[in-house]
């Protein structure tokens, strides 16, 4: 098969032509979510990354096993919680077996990811059900010199790796900066360095998510799943390894190190990395109260959003990005994405009714340069907002065909309408979406705004029975109702 695919690898710092291991098939890891809260914007833009990739691969003929994993044991978290495993103190908190926790989210995840039109992996592994795999991965790592066992807990020796390999050549860190930048203060007083991650802890007795091992009761280093996961669905060595540009360190470093420390050689060929979702220029977090659930986006039941935003529009919004540049939320900009989506879903309506002409004067070569334009686009490392211009020049023409002042031929319009739709629905996974952009959830976020405005008119005429009718019912069907100074806010009471 010709590969007309190039990528930026982050290992080699390069576009490199993609040339799978095996011909015809592909392999692809993608680290999944940590299923302890609701899937947020950040969620959104590796899932439909990698979505993209996967789908291109599929219509270049590939066969792709696409692996993302479900992180269901936690991990550390060591200023916030104290070690505490993020999913156990929900659990606790909330008098619910840990598995309970994991599934309830994981099932709020996958339905999230359905409306983004994500296409399901191939295999969805959870880390709590590959504690076997990920001991034997300690153990290979303890039998080759690279890890120490202390107080029941195992740890990485990250200065005896980098004397015989590399330590940081992902992110392109030298072992001094990782020292300096470390603040970890978990498992002072048990590692030889400061800079040693975990691979296996003691489970402190409060600790209920927790399974036998060589070195006691415990659980297993964050890192570990993926090399362990990877490996048993991929191979020791497979093509794509993805995730998003935060993982890079120490995540996905540490990962290159216990598979190589284990195996002796590189097991990923091409690691790609999304960039972040940023809001008014900051990072999304529960801290800055800019935190948005997907669930809020689709209802418009967050006070940062003007309006409720269709699954469509979130996911145009984030193609219409190159995934390697940072993309800023804005009401702004989702509303011109919503613009965006719209047109080009009036050019496939319009696309519908045009008709042929004999003596049509745009043919078949027409549909064939966007078709070229699109495909270099896309085979420029994923290229997604060139590809889009081009449709949308594309969308121009279809305007003057439908308005009747430019003609085309009846094969070149087949050729058009093959063109867009394999572009539109089968790569960029788009999909018409029920009443315009404004679907079902857009309508119920658009119906409790006007209830408020109701409820403010009543206020207005001092009519307080109406007015705390509204709000009292709606507090029972479970909204959260704000007052604020311009107004009422509202969002659902999880
Ligand atoms: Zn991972």
């Amino acid at each position: 098969m010709n590969n007309p695919l190039f990528i930026h690898n982050t290992l080699t710092r390069t576009k490199q032509r993609f040339i799978p291991l095996h011909e015809g098939r592909v392999g692809m890891y993608v680290c999944g979510p940590t299923v302890y809260g609701d899937a947020h914007l950040g969620h959104a833009r590796p899932a439909i990354t990698f979505d993209l990739l996967y789908r291109y691969l599929l219509h270049l003929g590939y066969k792709v096993r696409y692996v993302r994993n479900i992180t269901d044991v936690g991990h550390l978290e060591h200023d916030a919680d104290e070690g505490e495993d993020k999913i156990a103190k929900k659990a606790r908190l909330e008098q619910l077996e840990p598995m309970e926790v994991a599934q309830h989210y994981t099932n709020r995840f996958n339905t999230a990811m359905g409306k983004l039109n994500v296409l399901p992996p191939s295999i969805e592994p959870h880390a709590s059900g590959h504690i076997i795999e990920q001991i034997r991965l300690v153990e290979e790592i303890l039998e080759a010199g690279y890890a120490y066992e202390s107080n029941g807990s195992v740890y990485f020796d990250v200065v005896k790796y980098n004397e015989d390999f590399k330590y940081g050549i992902l992110s392109g860190r030298n072992l001094e900066d990782v020292h300096d930048a470390s603040r970890e203060l978990d498992g002072v007083g048990e590692k030889r360095n400061q800079v040693d991650f975990a691979l296996w802890k003691r489970a402190q007795p409060e600790h209920i998510m927790r399974w036998p091992s060589p070195w006691g009761e415990g659980f297993p280093g964050w890192h570990c799943e993926c090399t362990a996961m990877g490996r048993k669905y991929l191979g020791e060595e497979f093509d794509i390894h993805g995730g998003g540009m935060d993982l890079v360190f120490p995540h996905h470093e540490c990962e290159i190190a216990q598979a190589v420390a284990s195996q002796k050689k590189q097991m990923v060929r091409y690691w790609m990395h999304n960039n972040m979702i940023t809001i008014a220029g900051k990072k999304m977090g529960k801290s800055y109260n800019n935190f948005i659930t997907l669930d809020e986006f689709f209802t418009g039941g967050h006070e940062l959003l003007e309006q409720a935003y269709s699954p469509m529009t979130i996911r145009f919004f984030i193609l219409q990005a190159h995934y390697r540049s940072t993309l800023d939320f804005g009401n702004e900009a989702l509303q011109a994405s919503q613009k965006g989506l719209e047109r080009l879903m009036d050019a496939l309506r319009q696309l519908g009714r045009i008709e042929a002409s004999d003596k049509g004067k745009l043919t078949e070569a027409y549909a064939a340069e966007i078709e070229k334009k699109c495909y270099e686009a896309l085979n420029d490392d994923l290229n997604s907002p060139i590809m889009i211009s081009h449709l949308f020049e594309a969308c121009r023409t279809i305007n003057t065909l439908a308005d009747g002042k430019e003609s085309i031929t009846a094969a070149g319009l087949d050729a058009l309408r093959r063109v867009f739709t394999t572009f539109c629905f089968d790569i960029l996974g788009l999909q018409a979406e029920e009443g315009g952009n404004a679907g079902r959830e857009a309508a119920f976020g658009q119906a409790v705004d006007l209830l408020l405005e109701v409820r403010a008119k009543a206020k207005a005429d001092k009519d307080w029975a109406t007015s705390d009718k509204i709000r009292d019912n709606l507090t029972a069907l479970g909204f959260l109702v704000k007052d604020t100074k311009d107004g009422a806010t509202w969002k659902l009471n999880k």
